[in-house]
């Protein structure tokens, strides 16, 4: 039973804090209790000392004064006016006519012949003790010729006061205790409000294997509002991934199964037909398809490569101009079998710090995007231009444009804008160029209008890192 109830403890979080909770409110509660109690026992009983003393001096000048009787009259007028409780008056000596008592009888409980006890006497103070536990404290002075005086107080009225203080203390102590643990338990329960939603939210997304559920926030700003606020942007960025990586594993089987089948049929046509030289003709067909799948592979890799960080760049001082120009050589066929003006404007001294293949591959790619997406007898324009830190190239075309709803997801891999519209293409060119770029420690731009043109730009840093701000 108290294994089990152990063990509820230690998983019932709330209860646990509620009971640390209460456990230090009550040790300082208790301390306090103590701390006070001492303070106004001490406080008490140096009042009492100090009023006996005042007493020793009034009493023992009035003897001196006025002998017993003038002693006798103050003793009565002080108990008539009430100033105190009644107190021990005794005056006593060798002669005993002298001997004075105006003890009360009722402090029998005390052993009073210990006021005669020379010893104690000569101290000045003595305690005498009573079996139920009060204290008579007495104060003698001496006087000439033998004679003593002593007044002496009882404890009583404080004992009762400190008595009432500890029953009233303990009851108070209970009560405190019951509040810090109902409201520590109540208060921890309520606190930890917002980790069982979280706790909940990852029990539904576990079971329903879906990132669609999120963790309820209140809008209060708290930290575990705040984390679950993060939570949710997290899952809604792991929901578009997933979503993302489906997509893109569809459009990987299909971009691969469509030269899978066309390589399937020339070699199973190049079988059946017995045609001679057809062997020959559908090995060198089954190698331009084999390369098309390599090349989807292979910027795949290349993207997923530069956007983990992991792209090695060979990079050195580049010229610019040469760059371009041999990405422009490599279309302008194609360029001049659709009739497009494709044109370059760049100083020949623009240099850039970069990878010389990867930047090839960048210019390559816009000019080919340019040259598929421009309609016989467009234009097709190549700038640069010098930022000092960096070169912003632009390549711009007056061909089909994208709508402004998919402008900004053309970076995405395997997206295409619109595939019926477009001419066939793997969607991976510009996300290629964005993961180049960014691996370069540059940024993409993009702006178009449907039917109007587009207009890319690639902006590249000029300089290595710790190099002067030059591009020379
Ligand atoms: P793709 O291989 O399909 O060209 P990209 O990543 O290079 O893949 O481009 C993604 C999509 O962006 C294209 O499918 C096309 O719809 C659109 N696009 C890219 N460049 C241009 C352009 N110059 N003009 C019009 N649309 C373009």
């Amino acid at each position: 039973m108290s294994s089990r109830w152990s063990e509820a403890v230690r998983h019932a979080l709330p209860l646990r804090l509620g009971l640390w909770y209460a456990g230090l409110f009550t040790v300082g509660s208790v301390a306090l209790l103590v701390v006070t109690y001492s303070l106004l026992s001490t406080t008490l009983a140096r009042r009492d000392h100090e009023l006996l003393e005042d007493m020793l001096v009034r009493y023992r000048s009035e003897y001196q004064r006025a002998g017993l009787k003038g002693l006798d009259a103050l003793v009565n007028a002080d108990e008539g006016e009430g100033r105190h409780e009644r107190l021990l008056v005794r005056v006593a000596g060798p002669q005993p006519e002298l001997e004075h008592s105006a003890h009360p009888p009722s402090w029998g409980a005390f052993d009073l012949s210990r006021l005669d006890d020379p010893a104690a006497q000569a101290r000045g103070w003595m305690s005498i003790e009573s079996p139920d536990g009060s204290v008579l404290e007495v104060g003698t002075a001496r006087l000439a010729g033998g004679v003593v005086v002593q007044v002496g107080r009882s404890s009583h009225v404080r004992d009762e006061l400190l008595g009432n203080f500890r029953a009233h203390a303990i009851e108070v102590a209970i009560a405190l205790v019951l509040l810090a643990l109902g409201g520590g338990i109540a208060i921890a329960y309520g606190a930890l409000a917002p980790v069982r939603d979280m706790q909940a939210t990852a029990g539904t997304i576990l079971r329903t294997k879906r990132y669609t559920a999120r963790v309820p926030t209140r809008g209060t700003r708290d930290p575990l509002d705040q984390l679950g606020a993060r939570i949710n942007e997290m899952l809604g960025q792991i929901e578009t991934l997933v979503g993302g990586m489906k997509g893109a594993l569809d459009n990987v089987a299909h971009d691969l199964r469509t030269p899978l089948t066309r390589f399937r049929n020339v070699a199973e046509s190049a079988l059946t037909s017995g045609r001679s030289g057809a062997a020959e003709e559908a090995l060198a067909r089954a190698v331009e398809e084999a390369d098309r799948v390599g090349a989807t592979l292979t910027a795949l890799m290349d993207v997923s490569e530069a956007e983990a960080g992991t792209m090695r760049l060979n990079r050195e001082y580049v010229a610019l101009d040469a760059v371009v120009r041999e990405a422009m050589a490599l279309h302008e066929d194609e360029a001049d079998d659709r009739r497009l003006s494709l044109t370059w404007t760049g100083s020949p001294e623009l240099t850039l710090w970069a990878d010389r293949t990867r930047l090839r591959q960048v210019v390559a790619n816009l000019i080919e995007n340019a040259v598929k997406y421009t309609e016989p007898g467009g234009r097709i324009a190549i700038e640069a231009v010098d930022l000092g830190h960096a070169i912003a190239l632009t390549v711009r075309d007056t061909g089909i444009g994208i709508a402004s709803e998919h402008l900004p997801l053309v970076w995405d891999r395997l997206y295409r804008a619109d595939p019926a519209r477009s001419p066939r293409g793997l969607g991976l060119g510009l996300s290629l160029v964005k993961a180049i770029v960014q691996a370069h420690g540059g940024h993409v731009s993009a702006s178009s209008v449907i039917g109007g043109g587009s207009e890319f730009t690639v902006t590249l840093p000029t300089a290595r890192p710790q190099d002067p701000l030059t591009s020379s």
